[in-house]
């Protein structure tokens, strides 16, 4: 089969070495207008469930992403000065470059072709020259654009702004950090993803960020500003900008994922709010599930057919629990009144994924002092400086 796939992300890329791997007969071919050393973003994070999905579709590129992981079990919950630590979730952070890094040289191995610094600008051309066409061309897709009659995309532009740094203090866990000053409240998900860096991820709402003033400042400035609003996290560190800018969270979804030899995959079909977890991470599970289509069927308009009718679902689940996850943030002025214990409670319960039964079995010290703090028993509770010391 002659395959195309506009887009050397992690979608297309993990889609052509799968692809491949099954069969060296076919001509696949990676379109993307990138360089291979282009640095763009900073960590990216899996779920355990999700290393177990990638083991099983490929071990060769899993063993070298697993050998580059930081891995913690830990989501801490910062509010008022005091840090509360929750138990038993599994996650691991690797850099964005480092993971497309692997999977090219992946590529590579198996006789995938990259080709780098090619932008598609005509798709229709494209796609008369091949067997499939797979659109893994990011959240602001052109074949998207292009077939937009045929996909009938929704774009849902968030009213919360967001800026992506990294930053040399390591956080060991996934930490939520909420801060207020005379602007608004100001919220930060970080994480470590090597031994030497961190993801810091600054969102806010749009009252928050027009009394800050954000539209009349310049990157420096914007990038001070943050740096005093989260001194007391970045413990003297700065923010590292790679060209960051506020952002509007943009949420993607096609009634159609396919027409004819067309189909979307990763950002292009879907995105999910980056407080459930990555995008890279359905990305990289939507390839194996187009991949896993083609092993039952060798006909191109039978297994999209079954990629979109056996994928969406499972899509529309976990866009169901990112919607509920992304309101809570545009929301959390309203929760600023809880106690720390309240609103680490009320953070990890946000989505409607993980049931109180859930969160007893991750961490029933957790729990306990919630529900003595609910009784009114006071006392036992696991409230902690911000500095990680017990109070
Ligand atoms: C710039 C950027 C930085 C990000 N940083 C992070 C991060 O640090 N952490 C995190 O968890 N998530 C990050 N994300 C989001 C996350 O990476 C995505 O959810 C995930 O990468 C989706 O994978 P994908 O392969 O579908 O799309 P992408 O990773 O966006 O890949 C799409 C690729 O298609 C290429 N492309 C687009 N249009 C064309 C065209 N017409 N011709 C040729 N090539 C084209 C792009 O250059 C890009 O390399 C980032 C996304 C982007 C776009």
């Amino acid at each position: 089969m002659k395959i195309n796939i506009i887009g050397g992300g992690p979608a297309g890329m993990y889609f052509a070495i799968l692809m491949k791997k099954a069969d060296r007969a076919h001509e696949i071919t990676v379109y993307e207008r990138n360089g291979p050393n282009d640095t763009f973003g900073w960590g990216v994070v899996f779920s355990g469930k999700t290393l177990r999905n990638l083991r099983a579709a490929d071990e060769g590129s899993h063993a070298e992403i697993t050998r580059a992981f930081a891995a913690w079990d830990n989501v801490d919950v910062v509010h008022h000065d005091s840090k509360i630590s929750i138990h038993g979730n599994s996650f691991s952070g690797i850099a964005r470059l480092q993971l497309l890094k692997i999977l090219q040289r992946r590529c590579e191995e198996l006789g995938v072709k990259l080709l780098f610094r090619t932008e598609v600008h005509d798709v229709d051309s494209l796609r008369a020259r091949c067997d499939l066409l797979v659109a893994a061309d990011g959240v602001n897709s052109t074949a998207r654009k292009q077939y937009s009659e045929c996909f009938a995309p929704s774009l849902d532009v968030r009213p919360n702004r967001y800026i992506w740094y990294g930053t040399k203090r390591l956080f060991h866990g996934l930490t939520l950090t909420f801060r207020e000053n005379e602007a608004g409240v100001f919220a930060a998900h970080s994480y470590k993803f090597n031994k030497a860096t961190s993801t810091f991820i600054i969102e806010c709402d749009q009252e928050t960020w027009d009394t800050a003033g954000f539209s009349a400042m310049s990157d420096d400035q914007t990038r001070g500003y943050l740096e005093r609003v989260f001194a007391k996290d970045l413990d003297g560190e700065s923010l590292l900008s790679n060209n960051s800018k506020w952002i509007n969270f943009l949420v993607v979804k096609n009634q159609n994922w396919f027409f004819e030899n067309v189909v979307l995959i990763g950002d292009a079909l879907h995105t999910a709010h980056f407080s459930i977890g990555s995008g890279t991470k359905l990305a990289l599970e939507d390839a194996i599930a187009l991949f896993e289509r083609f092993t039952a069927t060798e006909s191109v308009a039978a297994a999209l057919g079954d990629f979109e009718s056996t994928r969406k679902p499972v899509i529309e689940e976990y866009q169901a629990a990112a919607y509920e996850s992304m309101r809570w943030f545009e929301n959390a002025r309203a929760y600023m009144n809880l106690s720390p214990l309240e609103l680490a409670y009320s953070v990890m319960m946000r989505s409607g994924r993980v049931s109180y039964e859930d969160l007893k079995k991750r961490d029933p010290d957790f729990i306990a002092a919630y529900e003595e703090r609910e009784a009114g028993a006071g006392g036992r509770s696991r409230r902690q400086t911000a500095d990680g010391s017990e109070e």
